[in-house]
């Protein structure tokens, strides 16, 4: 159990912290277990240009179903990943994956479709991982163009050493991947950094977006958001589109691209090349 520190005396759980102690230590054994026997999935949600209504990527989402335990939510495995070092074989399976994947689909389709796939790389794996050297011999390795991914960050990267995301950032640039900032507008970074940074997409939370036509001030939040991103020369795509009401408003507003239920959840591979081959331009 664990103990303070600098007093000899022990401190001791509570049952609620036990349990949630107990939870987590089982979840990183069997999350060890899981990408070990390859047993997580990667789902993929579509992205739509909002001009057309057109399929032009998708997000990979990791998915953990547990023999045991059921569907488990990466909003509960990402974390205990990143505590316990696993984001680090996690992140390169996802990337790895979603490469093999695009492939897939071109041979499926008899052509190099024209297609993005978006791939979450965590604040803790950005912080351990040298992303730009793992990025390039992933994409080699599956002959995978770089100008068919993008790769989706978080504001805390920036936060936590501003220099070096900056030195990284640029080092994927140079490789022609390109860069979100993932949940923007939830973080607290310097917005005199983003000018700085040489970041492609702008993607605004969901959590301004789904229910922004009941609350004014969501809608002023997103509306100044498109703005920042068209003065800074970036795109930008809102995610947790539930609504057509919604994906019109938004599409209006300029917004680049859409992402959500609307559209479609996030499927398996086979699932969302089906979704894909009938909605391309
Ligand atoms: P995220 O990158 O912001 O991904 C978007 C999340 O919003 C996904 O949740 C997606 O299923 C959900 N979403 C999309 N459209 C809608 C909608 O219309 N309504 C609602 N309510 N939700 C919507 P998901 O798949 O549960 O993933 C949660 C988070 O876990 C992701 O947020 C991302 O931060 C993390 N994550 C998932 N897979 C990976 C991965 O492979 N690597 C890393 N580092 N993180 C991952
Ligand atoms: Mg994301
Ligand atoms: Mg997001
Ligand atoms: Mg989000």
């Amino acid at each position: 159990l664990k103990r303070a520190k600098h007093t000899r005396q022990a401190e001791v759980y509570t049952p609620e912290e036990l349990d949630k102690a107990r939870r987590r230590f089982t979840l990183e054994t069997e999350l060890r277990k899981a990408i070990e026997l390859d047993r997580l999935e990667l789902y993929f949600q579509p992205l739509i240009d909002m001009s057309n209504g057109f399929v032009t990527g998708f997000e990979a989402l990791a998915r953990w179903k547990d023999p045991d335990y059921g569907m488990i939510s990466p909003v509960e495995f990402i974390p205990v990943a990143e505590e316990c070092g696993l984001i680090l074989p996690l992140g390169r399976w996802a990337l790895d994956r979603a490469c093999k994947v695009l492939g897939e689909w071109d041979k499926k389709a008899g052509e190099e479709l024209p297609l993005k796939v978006s791939v979450n790389v965590s604040a803790a794996q950005f912080a351990r991982d040298d992303i730009p050297n793992m990025v390039s011999s992933i994409l080699r390795a599956n002959n995978t163009k770089p100008q068919r991914l993008c790769l989706e960050l978080t504001e805390s990267v920036v936060v936590s050493d501003p220099a070096r995301a900056a030195k990284v950032m640029s080092a994927l640039r140079a490789l022609n991947v390109s860069l979100a900032m993932d949940d923007f507008g939830t973080g607290y970074s310097n917005l005199a950094y983003l000018q700085q940074l040489p970041i492609d997409i702008l993607k605004i939370d969901r959590s301004f977006v789904t229910h922004m036509l009941k609350e004014r001030d969501k809608v002023a939040i997103v509306r100044a958001i498109l703005s920042l991103a068209s003065a800074l020369g970036m795109e930008t795509t809102a995610e947790g589109i539930e609504t057509l009401e919604i994906s019109q408003t938004l599409a209006a507003l300029g917004c680049s691209f859409g992402q959500g239920y609307f559209y479609s959840p996030p499927v398996p591979a086979d699932e969302a090349y089906e979704y894909m081959i009938t909605r391309m331009g």
